[in-house]
């Protein structure tokens, strides 16, 4: 499988980062942000509507 990267915003603390698509849980499930420590599902983290569509894609 191809790996896709991801821009990725927390919901809570604005921290960014890029992460591979095979490392995130589907986009419903429960995500933990490194920074702040707060959970939100990871469909809430995607920066951009086409980061969105690469997660459900993929997941
Ligand atoms: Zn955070």
């Amino acid at each position: 499988m191809q790996e896709a990267w991801i821009q990725l915003v927390c919901p809570e603390c604005t921290a960014e980062w890029e992460a591979s698509v095979k490392d995130l849980p589907a986009s419903g499930e429960q995500f933990q942000c490194d920074q702040c420590s707060g959970y939100a599902p990871t469909a809430e983290f995607t920066k951009t509507a086409r980061d969105l569509e690469v997660l459900r894609d993929l997941s």
